[in-house]
């Protein structure tokens, strides 16, 4: 069953967040238009929250544009350092001073294509956290990996290694469900599919204390396929790649 009450103890209605991670995209006059629609349109209805995860040097245009408006901003990377010698980083006390509310860690485009591991993504989500802001771990399996039937260890230990990081601080973070052979593929899981895998990670922060920490599903998530998907039981919302550069697209999911 996908839809229906949660089931885990302690664990109370939430609203549901749909954050927007643009990646390399953007530019200063299209960034422009976007975020105006964005603040423009976004009706911001009760039990819904909003969020854009933006290159870092558009941090401060989003500041801009976003101030005072119900849609929050962030960072897509963060360093795991606090300050020094680390030529290219950019660390969490500096975004913090662009008004970000939320970092992406451990997205799987990081993992794969700039080799961070279960325990860097850990320590980026503890430094996002001294610096007062919040993390957004992802975790997810790839292909391979759902077909050896991994999934559940895969997730599992990407998670565990930022609990045994964090321990009673986890209840701070926003985890982000993505398989990896769903991000931009055009390719989603099956709300079951997702629903299993939310419940699973669920109950492990529930364990660990942290029933209330919000999970969201990311993977080709589109206004047409994103209402399955955040009626499941433990899906809190979405984390949204190539759909969040259209505003219509974008604001169409966060209301689905
Ligand atoms: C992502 O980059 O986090 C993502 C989910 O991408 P897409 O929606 O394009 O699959």
């Amino acid at each position: 069953m996908a839809g229906g009450a949660r089931s885990f103890p302690g664990r109370g209605m939430r609203d549901k967040l749909v954050v927007g991670n643009w990646k390399m995209n953007g530019g200063l006059k299209q960034n422009d238009a976007l975020l105006a629609s964005l603040r423009s349109d976004w009706d911001a209805p009760a039990g819904r929250r909003l969020a854009v995860c933006v290159p870092f040097p558009y941090l401060w245009q989003a500041q801009a544009a976003l101030s005072g408006s119900t849609i929050a901003w962030g960072a897509q990377n963060v360093s795991e350092r606090a300050a020094g010698a680390f030529t290219g980083e950019v660390s969490a006390a500096m975004i913090a001073e662009f008004g970000c509310r939320y970092a992406i860690v451990g997205h799987s485009e990081r993992r794969t294509l700039y080799g961070e591991t279960d325990a860097v993504v850990a320590a980026k989500a503890a430094a996002v956290i001294a610096g007062g802001l919040t993390p957004i771990v992802c975790v997810g399996e790839t292909l391979p990996e759902r077909d050896a039937g991994a999934t559940e260890s895969v997730v599992m230990q990407q998670l565990e290694a930022v609990i045994g990081a964090l321990g009673a601080g986890v209840s701070a973070i926003v985890v982000a469900y993505e398989p990896v052979w769903a991000i931009g593929t055009g390719r989603t899981a099956t709300p079951q599919q997702a629903q299993d895998v939310h419940r699973l990670l669920h109950s492990r922060l529930a364990e660990a204390g942290a029933a209330d920490v919000l999970v969201l599903y990311g993977g080709s998530v589109k206004a047409d396929n994103a209402k399955a998907l955040f009626a499941c039981a433990d899906i809190d919302g979405g984390l949204i790649g190539g759909a969040s550069l259209k505003a219509d697209e974008f604001l169409a999911i966060a209301r689905a």
